[in-house]
């Protein structure tokens, strides 16, 4: 069955991404009428615009089931975002775990979801937030665990310059409440090499 869930899909502006790349290239010094470059604007836009325009498919084909009592986790989906603060890459390894309320998310939903989420600018946390809220949208279910673990092109190639991952963890219903289930489900998603 189909659940209720719109979501509009962002439009770009083209024309003011292409002016946008060719201003840029003078601003950093550079001649956009080079040869080498010229091509380069019209690159820079459509990046953005595949970036920003993303189209994820449905993410709400749920099937109605009963007596399934199990924790289910899909882990090792590596995903890219951009974040918010520098407009610079970033890609997280993240793992969804949750606990079906009568209905289960076909599989490939939950990359579909991450996704979704993951083409705008924004932080790590508001991914796995997002992340987990929805999921729990669509499958109406209250135990929603997201673990997100990044590495930003911010701190690895500007300021700082240090490599270290950034882990985030969003825990809903019974997987914030009793440690136990916390642990079960770090456990299965622990697995997960960033
Ligand atoms: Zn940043």
């Amino acid at each position: 069955m189909k659940t209720q869930l719109e979501l509009a899909t962002p439009q770009v502006d083209f024309a003011a991404l292409q002016d946008i790349g060719r201003k840029l290239l003078v601003a950093i010094g550079q001649d956009p009428n080079n040869p080498d470059l010229k091509k380069t604007p019209d690159r820079f836009a459509r990046w953005w615009r595949e970036f920003i325009e993303y189209n994820s498919g449905s993410i709400n084909t749920v099937f109605e089931t009963k007596n399934i009592d199990q924790v289910i986790v899909i882990s090792g989906m590596r995903i890219w975002s951009i974040c918010e603060h520098h407009l610079l890459p970033f890609y997280c390894h993240v793992s969804i775990g949750y606990i079906p309320n009568g209905r289960v998310l076909g599989l490939s939903k939950f990359a579909r979801v991450s996704h979704l989420v993951a083409h705008k600018p924004q932080t790590q946390e508001k991914l796995a937030q997002e992340i987990a809220d929805i999921i729990s949208k669509v499958t109406k279910s209250k135990d929603v665990a997201v673990l997100a673990c990044g590495e930003h092109l911010c701190m690895l190639m500007r300021g700082i310059k240090t490599e270290g991952l950034m882990t985030s963890c969003v825990t809903k219903g019974v997987f914030r409440k009793e440690s136990s289930a916390r642990a079960e489900f770090m456990e299965i998603a622990k697995g997960v090499k960033p």
